[in-house]
């Protein structure tokens, strides 16, 4: 009998978050197994394990009682179970009786509760019943299978629903997890001190109870925000850990900005600087005269003029006697930035040289040598350009242009054990919900609004219906001398398509014989050959061409001020990104430019793009619009970026606690970076359970 309690005595006191789920009563390694495939392993993943939804069983009623549209839960035998299709609808119908009475519940595709739902079951449904043909129905309520051990506990019906698996319902999940609530007192552990709580946050302990068994539906709201909020905090702890880490532990080379290296770096343009662009440059001079080097991502549109701010920080850097790397995704690419960049350097001292794959041999090493006494300034070339055989006497600054895609790992590879100081260029524009977190440990520069001198652009999504109106538009532009680009959508994800050069040939024969005779109107497609390619693109860009007819895979970078007419057929297969790419295309000159999406489309988040497309010209928007519409998920894997997936917070909507977590967790670590404070005792051990190795925090641990 002693025995028998001191045991169990030992059982309570041994659970703690790190102690495997297998321990806990009514799981064994079956289960257990089961667990891991949910991404449960310990008591805190258990804790954790947040509820997809919620119940809130209204009171009891018996089927005789119920009255239209009153919320009512009750409870009953299931006398029959039909599916059935209705209006091309999956429908599911069940019968369910008690002593009073007999109610018509009914699942609009419900398909999926088939295999739950069966014959003799006892069923607790709570939901709203209204008049359908004379007769109280439910439709789509919230249930659950009861039998005899819960048919008589509300406890197991309200609060939380799990999603569960065929082996492990939710309420078995629920049985599972509720007694660990009662001993929140010893697992739970606060982060904060009162004072920091006033912030409208309950606490830890409750904020676990209440996520899982909410009394009402205000302090579920309290739970969440409190869960979040520390969600959020502990991912931007990790980076501002990081970030922490890689200013105070590499040294870089200041680079000083007086007003004569200012002037004489502004002498190579032939144009003044934007006010955006003299911003980003400041904040760049503010970064590179420190020893602790520049982490910068700069972000613009194309053609917002980012080149010219990162070749004034190359110029910036070489006037303080470093070299500077300037990196590109492709050699097309980095010899575009050769190109520009001779524009404004001709006649300059500056030594610059060009790394293509194409350098080798007697040639290459004495480029290599030169690079490695110091006898070459900037070297642009793609990122092989930095692979170990090229050794600079004294690198003070890398540019890396990302241009679309964001190379994360390989910057990450890339700062390991280099310190110059570091800019990075995008033209994705970043949503600032993104930049805060996944490059979370990034300073962020952005060029707003390109040079001076461009028309502003209309978009107007066009019904397929008024195509003839929208082509007597396009003549009467045309016949002033504009010129008009018309896209093809991409029907293949992958690459052109026979079919997407089909569609593109085939629209382009109707339109210069039916739509635009007398008009030049030109066709080109990925699969042409180059010289005609070329050839096209010269005639367009002289203006003998007055229509350009193609498929999305253009040449990038087509710059033509005088196209100001952009037509997108089935504008609706597109994404966001994408359209604002090819919108980019005009708005290039002084004139007014139009952008005509023809389609028509029954499709929500088709409809949407479309409208904030016509709403918004806005780079930033449009890519928070896209994170909104896609759903984080799809852009923003945590875990891709060495981050903590996010179990409770949509990156998104939770924009409001992402600001407020991110200062509080960088000041945080500017006060005491080692988390070194017993007070911040139970935040490190959170922050390491939750990174593990993943940020290198060893100084931490
Ligand atoms: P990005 O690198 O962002 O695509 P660029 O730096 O290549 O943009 O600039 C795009 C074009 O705008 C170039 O032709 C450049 O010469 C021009 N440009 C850049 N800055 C200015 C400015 N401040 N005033 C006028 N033209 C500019
Ligand atoms: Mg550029």
């Amino acid at each position: 009998m002693q025995g028998a309690v001191s045991k169990e005595a030992q059982g309570r006191e041994g659970v703690t978050l790190t102690t495997s789920v297998q321990y806990l009563k009514g799981v064994g390694p079956a289960r257990a197994a089961i667990f891991e495939k949910l991404g449960v392993r310990t008591v805190g993943d258990l804790l954790e394990y947040f509820p997809r939804d919620w119940v809130f069983a209204p009171g009891r009623s018996k089927i005789a009682q119920m009255r239209p549209n009153e919320p009512v839960t009750i409870v009953g035998l299931v006398e029959s179970i039909d599916f059935q299709q209705y209006r091309r609808q999956p429908l599911l119908e069940v019968m369910v009786s008690d002593e009073t009475g007999t109610c018509r519940i009914v699942w609009f595709h419900g398909g999926y509760l088939q295999s739950q739902i069966q014959l003799g079951q006892v069923l607790m449904v709570s939901g709203k019943a209204a008049i359908y043909k004379h007769q109280l129905q439910m439709a789509n309520p919230k249930f659950m299978v009861l039998d005899e051990k819960h048919a008589e506990s509300d406890k197991y019906f309200s609060g939380g629903v799990y999603a569960a698996t065929a082996r492990l319902s939710s309420r078995q999940i629920k049985g599972i997890l509720l007694p660990l609530l009662d001993r929140l007192d010893e697992l739970i552990e606060e982060f904060y001190d009162e004072s920091f709580l006033r912030n409208n946050l309950i606490s830890r302990r409750d904020a676990f109870a209440w996520i899982h068994m909410p009394p009402d539906e205000e302090k579920l709201a309290a739970a969440k925000r409190r869960l979040k909020y520390d969600e959020l905090f502990l991912m931007q702890l990790g980076l501002a850990l990081r970030r922490y880490r890689t200013q105070h532990y590499a040294y870089a080379t200041p680079c000083f900005l007086t007003d004569e290296i200012d002037s004489r770096i502004r002498k190579r343009f032939p144009f003044l600087l934007t006010n955006d662009q003299n911003a980003c440059i400041a904040e760049i001079a503010e970064d590179m005269k420190r020893t602790t080097p520049m982490n910068r991502l700069l972000q613009g549109d194309v053609g917002s003029g980012k080149t010219c701010v990162a070749l004034y920080a190359a110029l910036l850097a070489i006037a303080n006697k470093t070299q500077a790397a300037i990196m590109a995704p492709t050699e097309i690419l980095a010899s575009q930035h050769y190109l520009s960049m001779e524009r404004y350097l001709k006649n300059s001292q500056v030594r610059r040289v060009l790394i293509t794959g194409g350098l080798t041999g007697a040639k290459r090493e004495e480029i290599l040598t030169q690079i490695k006494q110091g006898e070459i300034d900037i070297v642009v070339g793609t990122v092989a350009l930095l692979q170990k055989d090229i050794e600079f006497r004294s690198l003070g600054l890398v540019v890396i242009d990302e241009q679309h895609k964001f190379g994360v790992h390989q910057r990450a590879e890339l700062r390991k054990d280099c310190a110059p100081h570091c800019l990075v260029m995008t033209a994705t524009p970043i949503p600032r919900t993104l930049a805060m977190t996944a490059f979370g440990d990034l300073d962020v520069s952005v060029i707003k609004q390109g040079p001076p001198g461009r028309g502003s652009i209309v978009t107007r999504w066009v019904d397929p219906r008024d195509r003839q109106k929208a082509y007597d538009f396009i003549r009467e532009r045309l016949k002033t001398k504009k010129q008009a680009y018309v896209v093809y959508p991409r029907i293949s994800a992958v690459e052109e398509s026979g079919q997407e050069i089909q569609a593109a040939t085939d629209g382009w024969k109707g339109l210069s014989v039916r739509v635009f005779p007398g008009f030049n109107v030109a066709l080109l497609h990925g699969q042409m050959a180059s010289a005609d390619k070329q050839s096209i693109m010269a005639d367009f860009r002289k203006g003998t061409i007055d229509v350009l007819v193609s498929t999305v895979v253009v040449e990038v970078g087509v710059d033509v001020p005088n196209a100001t007419i952009m037509v997108i057929e089935a504008a609706d297969r597109f994404g966001l990104a994408q359209l604002h790419q090819l919108r980019g295309r005009i708005g290039r000159g002084e004139s007014k430019s139009f952008c005509l999406l023809f389609a028509e489309t029954d499709n929500e988040a088709a409809k949407s793009r479309l409208e904030v497309m016509t709403r918004t010209n806005d780079g930033f928007e449009i890519a928070e619009q896209d994170l909104r519409i896609r759903g984080p998920g799809e852009l923003f894997s945590a875990r891709q970026h060495g981050l903590p997936d996010l179990k409770i917070t949509n990156i998104v909507d939770d924009f409001d606690l992402l600001v407020m977590a991110r200062r509080h967790a960088f000041e945080l670590v500017s006060k005491d970076p080692a988390l070194k404070q017993p007070e911040h005792a139970n935040i490190r051990k959170a922050l390491l359970a939750k990174f593990g190795g993943s940020l290198g925090l060893a100084d931490v641990a």
